[in-house]
């Protein structure tokens, strides 16, 4: 293991605000207090919501900046606090980037994506990386042998896709349409056609990532830019009827509207994707009620599909690679979130 020089600081990421991200150097994250650990990143990957924050300048639920930045990452285990047990410097590690309290209202119905208290853990863009408590806890995992770094640290958002297709009623031999082509949309695909027993229609605007879509096992893929009445669309590929389940993965209000657009009678809707703050959307009343329709909104994940997700990526049953479009040095970050922004790359492992 690489010696550290503890007296020196550490290079990490800083959001100040809207499009306003600065390395700089912060005081060593060592020695973690009690319940904590510090792990060295291995990989860090980017992600669709750090994109929306970056743009926006902030998080209604996550972060408030100035602020570490980034949330999904691998690493090894460098410093160990007091009352730290079952972990050694050393381990391979993932953690997610929350975990609940287990103690308030949701938390004692086990709606852990609700927790009113859910600790929050943000600077995956980094060097170092302190963990909380509550996260070694409840949401810390070693990753197996044959598993990357770069693969470990996609656990949150598919642990977030897995809690997302627990809560969408799915049947075998559904018709699934996926609305979004950005890494969240093309996880949803794989996972349902991989094993799930579903026929899945996928949406998106850049053929590029449709056909990360094909591989993924999308049994058709869409340009929406050549067919953009995307209802009429799925009509056509559903007898007429609409899809059995609709996913919505852009978090955009107008394709929310498109999305239960594209249900059949009897259909569920998930709303997958977080719109922009104070947007609203309008939903035919008859629509919903002689339809029968469910719409659903799923936030986020919990630790029982952490360790699902962790377990699917280990099972390399899935080539979950093809989300990463290119691996750069930490000091690249800001460049990587304007081709983030120009849709010139899906996911980008940060390697510090
Ligand atoms: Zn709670
Ligand atoms: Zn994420």
């Amino acid at each position: 293991m690489k010696r550290i020089d503890w007296s020196k600081a550490v290079l990490a990421a800083l959001l100040y605000g809207r499009e306003d991200l600065r390395l700089e150097n912060i005081p060593d994250p060592t020695p973690p207090g009690p319940g904590e650990v510090v792990i060295e990143v291995k990989a860090a990957t980017t992600c669709g919501t750090d994109l929306k924050v970056w743009r926006s300048g902030g998080h209604a639920k996550m972060l408030k900046p100035p602020t570490l930045f980034g949330h999904e990452a691998a690493g090894r285990i460098v410093a160990v606090g007091e009352k730290v047990t079952n972990w050694q410097v050393g381990d391979r590690v993932v953690a997610n980037n929350s975990a609940p309290c287990r103690n308030c209202f949701f938390c004692q119905r086990q709606e852990y994506s609700l927790c009113s208290n859910l600790t929050w853990n943000n600077g995956t863009f980094a060097e170092y990386l302190k963990i909380p408590a509550p996260i070694v806890a409840q949401n810390l995992l070693p990753i197996p042998d044959n598993l990357s770094d770069e693969l470990a640290a996609m656990t949150e958002p598919l642990a977030c896709v897995l809690h997302g297709i627990a809560r969408s009623n799915l049947k075998p031999q559904d018709k699934v349409v996926v609305l979004g082509d950005g890494a969240i949309g093309l996880m949803f695909v794989a996972k349902l056609a991989f094993d799930c027993s579903v026929e899945v229609l996928l949406f998106g605007g850049h053929d590029q990532r449709l056909e990360i879509g094909q591989k993924f096992g999308a049994a058709q893929t869409f340009n929406y830019r050549q067919q953009p009445d995307i209802p009429l669309v799925v009509k056509q590929f559903t007898n007429g009827w609409g899809a059995d389940v609709v996913i919505e993965a852009t978090g955009i209000p107008k394709v929310w509207e498109t999305a239960i657009a594209c249900a059949r009678p009897g259909g569920t809707v998930n709303l997958f994707g977080g719109c922009p703050r104070d947007t609203t959307i309008t939903v035919n009343t008859q629509q919903l009620h002689y339809s029968e329709l469910t719409l659903k909104g799923v936030f986020h994940n919990t630790p029982e599909f952490v360790k699902k997700a962790l377990e699917l990526l280990a099972s390399q049953k899935i080539p979950f690679e093809l989300l990463i479009s290119k691996r750069c040095p930490l000091k690249d970050l800001e460049q990587v979130f304007w081709e983030m922004q120009a849709r010139q790359v899906l996911k980008v492992a940060l390697i510090p």
